[in-house]
């Protein structure tokens, strides 16, 4: 039967929700358009979390074989609070002990990808595991698996980071701004540096960390992309080069527009924080493309002043938004004194803010048509959300690649203006003011600009992921890869 047929994948995301969703949404296309069976691998605390999203799937779709498996995971060891599985409300300076916690996984994962073939009789077609997984290609090497790595960042941030990564140590230098090594035509300036390459010495832990995974993604045997051609075609190339390997861009990976202004899509990630009907209730309120969605993702907040200053700049735009907020920097709740006196009932009074604390409903807010514009932090998931829908964005980049992101659509896409840059950026009420005013302005030639952009980009996406797209045509190359190799050249 069809079902003695099926070739089995194994997923293993990193512990983190940006990482974690658009893995599911992966899984839910190799299911369904290469027929594979999926076991997708993670700690408890985030199995259980996707235990009523998968069976909403199957629900959905009844001939979609999408397994969970968990790993015992206790990262106390590594000084993380009891029961952290997750990078979701973890200050950063535990990002480094979670990452470092993981590595503890590849003895119960390679014990799990035996207890399948031994159950099935035979290999797993391949793994496909996370960028910040590497070591999951040694698992594979010892058990004569391909290991693929998903990355779900962009291909632009993740180039700067390797050719970065590739250059170690970094002399020190008086200059503002540099040069990308391999990339001389990227300058980046000191602020857009993560933390990470900062404090980069060749000896530092996150080095050490990343030198391991950094070559065995490198050696892997692919790359999928969350992203399309027309998007990053350069950088893509540039991957293919240093890899010397496939590397499938197939993205924008989100979930069918048909679906999208449904309650569905509400959860994804999380339960949202507010009721989805009352959100969209409010949208409906507003006149097409007037809403600013604010948000700075899943693990990243602001500082209070940022805050205070990011309020005062909203209410003088008199542009209506939508906020989902976060507990500022250094703070583990959120209090009313955060906010600027009055703001909150201000707001509420006039109809021109809706605030969610905590999970919002992104997908859903940014599909709607009242949605105009989107304050973020350009995380790569909400980047590709906000452009295929069609939605400029406002930049204000926090952490990590966020700032490459960033600069990639401002630069060289020409869809972000950016606002400011990490915590401690100085941000005004009149600076927040302008930029607002300027993305909604009708007859403001650079707000056309940026909304004709995103228009354009939109298109391109939906190209990308049609039939005859370049996204499905990587797609379906990777699952005829798959099928049809002999086994696991060019890895490790
Ligand atoms: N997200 C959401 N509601 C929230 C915060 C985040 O639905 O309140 C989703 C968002 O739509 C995206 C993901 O979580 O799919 C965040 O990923 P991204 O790469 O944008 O940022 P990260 O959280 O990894 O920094």
């Amino acid at each position: 039967s069809q079902e003695t047929v099926r070739m089995h994948l194994v997923m293993f995301p990193y512990m983190a929700q940006g990482h974690i969703i658009p893995f599911i949404e992966l899984s839910k296309l190799l299911a369904s358009r290469g027929g594979f069976t999926i076991t997708i691998v993670n700690t408890p605390l985030n199995i259980q979390r996707l235990q009523s999203k998968i069976a909403l799937l199957r629900l959905q779709a009844e001939n979609l074989d999408i397994r969970l498996a968990e790993l015992p995971f206790d990262g106390t060891s590594h000084g993380l609070p009891p029961n952290t599985e997750s990078t979701e409300s973890l200050p950063h300076s535990l990002f480094l002990p979670l990452l470092q916690a993981s590595q503890q996984l590849e003895q119960p994962f390679q014990q799990l990808v035996q207890d399948i073939v031994r159950k099935e009789g035979r290999l797993p077609a391949c793994i496909i595991s996370d960028i910040f997984l590497g070591w999951t290609l040694d698992v594979a090497n010892r058990l004569g698996i391909p290991r693929i790595m998903f990355c779900t960042c962009g291909a632009y941030s993740t180039s700067i980071y390797y050719s970065l990564w590739a250059h170690l140590p970094h002399r020190q230098t008086d200059s503002d701004t540099f040069c990308v090594p391999d990339l001389p035509h990227i300058r980046l300036h000191r602020s857009q540096l993560s933390q990470i390459l900062a404090v980069s010495e060749a000896s530092d832990p996150w080095t050490l960390l990343w030198k391991r995974n950094t070559s065995c993604n490198l050696s892997s045997w692919g790359t999928i992309f969350n992203t399309f051609e027309d998007l990053e075609h350069d950088f893509l190339d540039y991957f293919r080069r240093i890899t010397g390997r496939p590397v499938w861009p197939v993205g924008p990976i989100l979930p069918l527009t048909g679906t999208l202004k449904t309650k569905k899509i509400a959860w994804r990630g999380n339960e949202s924080a507010v009721d989805a009907e009352t959100c969209l209730q409010w949208l409906d309120s507003h006149p097409a493309s007037s809403v600013l969605y604010i948000s700075f993702g899943s693990q990243n907040s602001i500082s209070v002043s940022q805050m205070r200053e990011l309020s005062l700049g909203l209410e003088a735009s008199q542009q209506a938004f939508v906020w989902a907020l976060r507990p500022p920097v250094g703070t583990t709740e959120l209090s009313s004194d955060h906010l600027p006196h009055g703001f909150e009932e201000r707001m509420r009074a006039n109809n021109k803010g809706f605030l969610i604390r905590g999970w919002a409903p992104q997908l859903m807010i940014l599909s709607h048509p009242s949605t105009g514009g989107f304050l973020s932090h350009c995380g790569w998931n909400s980047v590709l959300e906000s452009i295929s829908q069609g939605v400029p964005i406002i930049g204000w980049p926090i952490a990590a690649e966020q700032f490459y992101n960033s600069k990639l659509l401002e630069e060289e896409v020409g869809v972000v203006v950016e606002l400011c840059r990490g915590i401690d950026g100085e941000v005004r009420k009149n600076n927040v003011e302008r930029i607002v005013k300027m993305l909604f302005d009708g007859h403001d030639e650079k707000g056309i600009e940026l909304r004709k952009r995103a228009m354009d980009l939109k298109a391109a996406a939906t190209i990308a992921v049609s039939s005859t797209g370049s996204s499905i045509t990587h797609l379906d190359d990777f699952i005829q890869k798959l099928k049809y190799s002999k086994g696991m050249e060019n890895q490790g």
